[in-house]
């Protein structure tokens, strides 16, 4: 089933830089695409887009079959809210909150109650293989498992479609594996799973690779 469908999609920043040109490509649920290029391509753009952080110039984007370039800032939070896990090269897990917090957190404005949220996001460490740190602050975790924590995060409120930057830009390759690996048992159990990596890995998980050049899909 079509998740995002991506349509004559251009961007030029203020400085004309164009970083997307005309771009088209369907993505369905149950599958894992990698989307590699150089630096500079367009594939950030292509990502932000999608999690409409970065408005197109031309063309749409449709989720679920529906334009988001209408969405005003509400829906486009909701968007990112509840349809589309984020996950950064750099993590971004608060300092200051232990792994579990860290996971918690997006769930709070859900007017759940904090035990039902601590729960789920216990669940949700497990699953990426870190039961038993839940207590811990990113500061004893290492970037393997800080990345894994950002992925539990991302998870907190059952996006449909996962979105990832470079997720292993900083790790090695052990950690590298484990966390295509748990990408690809999100596209396995019915989820889209966008990953941009320079990574030859990613793409023995891929079920589909793109190639950006010059902000254009291109053969490889
Ligand atoms: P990639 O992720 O493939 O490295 P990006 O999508 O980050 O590529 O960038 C594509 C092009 O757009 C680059 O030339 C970059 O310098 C430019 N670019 C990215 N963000 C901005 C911005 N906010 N303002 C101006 N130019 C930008």
């Amino acid at each position: 089933m079509k998740a995002i469908q991506v349509w004559n999609a251009t961007k030029e920043y203020e400085n004309s830089v164009i970083a997307l040109n005309k771009v088209n490509y369907s993505f369905e649920y149950g599958k894992t695409y990698t989307v590699t290029g150089e630096s500079g391509a367009g594939k950030t753009t292509l990502l932000g887009a999608i999690a409409s952080f970065i408005p197109l110039s031309s063309g749409e984007i449709f989720i679920d079959g529906e334009p988001i370039s209408n969405f005003d800032s509400k829906e486009s939070a909701m968007l990112r809210r509840h349809t589309i896990g984020y996950v950064f090269q750099s993590y971004l897990l608060n300092p200051r909150l232990t792994a579990l917090e860290n996971v918690v957190l997006p769930m709070l404005s859900e007017k759940k109650r904090y035990s039902e949220c601590a729960n789920t996001a216990a669940r949700l460490l497990e699953e990426v293989g870190l039961s038993g740190k839940e207590n811990e602050f990113p500061y004893h975790l290492s970037g393997g498992e800080q990345q894994r924590v950002s992925i539990a995060r991302a998870l907190a409120n059952s996006p449909r479609i996962i979105l990832a930057d470079e997720p292993t830009g900083n790790l090695d390759e052990e950690n590298e594996s484990k966390i295509f690996r748990i990408m690809k048992g999100f596209s396995d159990a019915g989820k889209c799973v966008i990953i941009v990596s320079h990574s030859k890995e990613s793409e023995d998980y891929a079920d589909e690779i793109l190639n950006l050049k010059h902000g254009v899909l291109v053969d490889r």
